[in-house]
């Protein structure tokens, strides 16, 4: 590392972030692009730290505690503000936090009035905004997208694994798609037949969907709902995003509803489906040039962390700006919450109406209602939750290139609908009592899902509250700290596990004919396995003993006393 402050292997302080604290930290390396360190602390966890929240070990000296007490106003402060007093109350628990209260106690009187002004000031580093992003109700759809294309596993072939990314993900939909057309989508026809090339294309369509694509962008502009505050940026500023999605979607209900009154036929979208999906690829492709290009010109402090490699391919697929935006409309925010998911709903209302026509019904089937209901009550919780999407990965830490552009337009939409797609052509019928068995293994999963997850948001949106005080918790190194009762005592993914009851009751009502309608199950079963793992080794490196003790104190994962 030439020319830097601090070499690789150094020994220096590093302030841990949001507080007054200085830990004993080496350096690991330091990016050049984002001109931040990481630094590994001695509990095991890395964070990257900005070159002002590094001072040299030899700055730091010691003190009598007493005397530090008794002239320090700027010390009672910061033992009331800082979350280093939980920390102290857990300080046993890592070395980390010994040398954290040693700090404390033994800095100068006026140096700690400098860090406290400095504590008051810092900007936490991505590295460390991305650990908050778990912690919100997070949107559940984007990360999805988020994890499907995982800029995470591609750092494992990179950069041959961006290009093998930019090609299997088209293909895979491509599969999907042509193989839920088929009388007998079976496994044994792979590779399902390809069609003529002009099959794919329909002016018609991509007209359709720039307009589905405008009408959106309608709606999002309109200065309707509230505006919300993300998270702070590197530069320390907090954007503000518009979160009407809940109203965009009840808008884009009374309008298709008013459209289809004027006799427009929304099985169009079903006869269409091919040609639909090759124009939003299109139209993510295109979104993706514009990112890529209009990223060239930004500054350094806008670009995402890991999105400039300087390959390219890589860069193209993970995206370099962070919150790219033409003036107030934010690029990635748009594009991850409205027309893919409100898109899926709509394409799932239109498969209804293709099953009436292709069937004959009156009514759709009691299979395609439960469907179409249980991912709509999925959307419109993601919707009416919209604020908290500003706190995951997608939106605090990634850039917005092909990953995320291609997931939003083409993945959500044309891959979840597959459920809905698969029943137009192939009735399995329900009794009541199996509905009835569906719907509650439907509100069971959608229970836990909330209640774990508002659980949480609440928690750590204010641990403090009144109400939360007789929940139990483990303290942290790091002033958060761990709930281990309700739904968080049971097993360490609560959320995880309402959703993947959620996930079954959407493809139960397929029935077992084919695997095709469980590939949504399947996907998710391997997502969410791998996001937890991902999870609790991030975990372990945030919390370092206390997340020990969690495991200890909850042994299951996900499914109580089986994983
Ligand atoms: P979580 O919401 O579970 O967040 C994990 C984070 O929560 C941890 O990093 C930690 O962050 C915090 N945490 C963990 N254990 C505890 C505890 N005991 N007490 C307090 N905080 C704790 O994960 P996700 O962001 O992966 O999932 C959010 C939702 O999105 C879930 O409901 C999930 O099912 C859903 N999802 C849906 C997908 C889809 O395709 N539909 C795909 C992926 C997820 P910290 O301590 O820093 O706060």
């Amino acid at each position: 590392m030439p020319s830097v402050k601090y070499q690789r292997g150094d020994m220096v302080m590093g302030r841990w972030p949001g507080s007054s604290l200085y830990y004993e930290v080496k350096v690991l390396r330091f990016d050049a692009n984002s001109q931040l360190y990481t630094v590994i602390y001695k509990d095991g966890t890395e964070l990257e730290l900005r070159e002002q929240d590094i001072k040299s070990a030899a700055g730091f000296q010691s003190r009598p505690r007493s005397r530090s007490r008794s002239q320090s106003p700027g010390r009672r402060r910061s033992r009331s503000r800082s979350p280093a007093r939980t920390m102290r109350r857990s300080s046993s628990r890592t070395a980390a936090a010994v040398a954290a209260a040693a700090i404390t106690e033994s800095a100068p009187a006026s140096r700690r009035d400098t860090k406290l002004k400095d504590a008051q000031e810092v900007i936490l580093s991505p590295l460390v905004s991305a650990t908050a992003a778990f912690s919100s109700v997070a949107n559940h759809c984007s990360p999805a997208i988020h994890d499907c294309l995982n800029g995470y596993l591609m750092n494992c072939f990179l950069p041959p694994g961006a290009y093998f990314w930019l090609l299997f993900l088209p293909a895979w939909v491509l599969f999907l798609v042509l193989q839920v057309n088929l009388e007998d989508p079976s496994l044994a026809n792979f590779p399902p037949p390809l069609p003529p090339l002009h099959a794919f294309w329909d002016a018609q369509a991509l007209g359709l969907v720039i307009l589905w694509v405008l009408f959106q962008v309608l709606l999002y502009i309109l200065p309707v709902g509230k505006l919300s505050e993300g998270m702070p940026l590197r530069s320390g500023e907090r954007l503000k995003y518009r979160t009407n999605g809940f109203f965009a979607m009840v808008v884009s209900s009374v309008v298709v509803a008013a459209a289809m009154h004027q006799g427009v036929d929304l099985t169009y979208i079903h006869s269409h489906f091919l040609q639909l999906t090759t124009a939003s690829f299109l139209i993510s492709v295109l979104l993706s040039l514009y990112l890529y290009v209009r990223s060239r010109s930004a500054a350094a402090e806008q670009l995402a962390l890991g999105g400039s490699s300087g390959n390219v391919a890589y860069d193209f697929f993970k995206g370099r700006e962070l919150n790219p935006r033409i003036k107030d409309f934010d690029l990635k925010f748009f594009c991850e919450m409205r027309p893919g998911l409100i898109g899926w709903c709509l394409i799932n209302f239109a498969l209804a109406l293709a099953e009436m026509k292709q069937q004959a019904l009156d009514a759709p089937s009691y299979s395609m209602i439960l469907v179409n209901l249980f991912q709509l009550l999925y959307v419109a919780d993601g919707l009416w939750n919209e604020e908290a999407i500003l706190t995951t990965m997608d939106l605090m830490h990634d850039g917005f290139g092909f990953m995320l552009a291609f997931g939003d337009l083409v993945w959500v939409p044309f891959t979840y609908t597959l459920q809905a797609y698969y029943l137009v052509s192939h009735p399995n019928p329900l009794s009541p009592p199996a509905v009835a068995a569906l719907v509650t293994l439907k509100l069971v999963g959608f229970y836990i899902f909330r209640k774990s997850n508002s659980e949480k948001n609440a928690f750590r949106r204010n641990p403090s509250d009144p109400n939360l005080s007789d929940v139990k918790t483990i303290p942290t190194a790091t002033g958060k700290s761990l709930l281990v009762s309700g739904w968080w005592g049971v097993v360490r993914h609560p959320n995880y596990l309402g959703d993947l009851l959620m996930a079954l009751a959407w493809s139960l009502p397929c029935g077992f004919s084919h695997l095709l309608p469980w590939y949504y199950m399947i996907y998710f079963i391997i997502l969410l396995v791998h996001r937890d793992s991902r999870d609790m080794t991030q975990c372990r490196r945030k919390y370092g003993s206390a997340w020990d003790e969690y495991c200890r104190t909850v042994r299951y994962r996900i499914i109580p006393r089986v994983y």
